[in-house]
C-alpha cells in the first residue's frame, strides 16, 4: 500500500522537486504551504509522514511540530534552511525524527524517509522464522532452538546468509566443512536430509531448504 507524505514547504521550487522525487518512489503525497493547512491537513486525512519546513510564512516548523506531538506520534522529517546546531538540536528535542538542511539533494531525502519508516515500522517477527545468534552458535526456528551439529549449523548459517542464492554441494562444503577436501559430495545430501527431518519437527509443513537438481540448494526467502 502506498504511504502517503503531507509536505509543508512555502517554496514552490523546493516543494516540486521533493514531490516528484517521493512519487518517482511510490509515496503518495499532499503539498502545503502554511503550518496551519498542515495541522488541517492532518486532522482530514491520515498520513504516514510529515516532512515539514522549519521556516514557513504564518507559524514556524518547530511549533506545527509541538502541535502535531500532542496528538500524533507521526514521523515528522524538518527541513532547515541552515544547518545550525541550534535547529537540530531543538528540531529533535521537541520531538522530530531527523532533519535535513538545504540545499539537499531530493535523493537523499527519499532516503531518510524510507530510513525513518522502517525504523518506526519493523517487519514483523512472525514474517521470519530465522533467528540466528552467531556468538553463541545457535539458530532459533518458529521460536525454538535447534540442536544442531556443527556441520548442520554452517550449512544452515550458510543458507541463511542470502535466501533464495542456490548453493552448489561444492560451495556449501568449502563453507561448511573444515577440510571439504577429505569430504564427499554425498555428505552434503545427507546432512541436508537430517537437517530437514529436524525442521519438521519443529514446523511440518514448511519446508524451507528446496533442492536444485544438478544444481544444489537453497533457502526460501
Ligand atoms: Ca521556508
Amino acid at each position: 500500500m502506498a504511504r502517503t507524505v503531507l509536505l509543508v514547504e512555502d517554496e514552490a521550487a523546493i516543494a516540486d522537486t521533493v514531490v516528484y522525487a517521493l512519487q518517482g518512489e511510490g509515496y503518495t503525497t499532499r503539498w502545503v504551504q502554511l503550518g496551519r493547512e498542515a495541522l488541517a491537513a492532518l486532522r482530514d486525512a491520515p498520513f504516514d509522514f510529515v516532512i515539514l519546513d522549519v521556516g514557513l510564512p504564518d507559524i514556524s516548523g518547530f511549533e506545527v511540530c509541538k502541535a502535531i506531538r500532542r496528538e500524533s506520534d507521526i514521523p515528522i522529517l524538518f527541513l532547515t534552511a541552515r544547518s545550525e546546531e541550534i535547529d537540530r538540536v531543538v528540531g529533535l528535542e521537541i520531538g522530530g525524527d531527523d532533519y535535513v538542511a538545504k540545499p539537499f539533494s531530493p535523493r537523499e531525502l527519499v532516503a531518510r524517509v524510507k530510513a525513518i519508516l522502517k525504523r518506526v515500522e519493523p517487519t514483523p517477527p512472525s514474517g521470519i522464522p530465522w533467528e540466528l545468534d552467531e556468538s553463541r552458535a545457535r539458530i532459533r526456528y518458529h521460536g525454538q532452538t535447534l540442536n544442531l551439529t556443527r556441520t548442520e549449523y554452517r550449512i544452515l548459517k550458510t543458507l541463511l546468509g542470502q535466501p533464495e542464492r542456490i548453493y552448489s554441494r561444492e560451495q556449501l562444503m568449502e563453507r561448511a566443512w573444515e577440510s571439504p577436501e577429505s569430504s564427499f559430495d554425498r555428505a552434503v545430501d545427507t546432512h541436508i536430509k537430517t537437517l530437514r527431518a529436524k525442521l519438521r519437527a519443529v514446523a511440518p509443513d514448511d519446508e524451507p531448504i528446496r533442492t536444485h537438481h544438478g544444481l544444489g540448494y537453497s533457502l526460501r526467502p
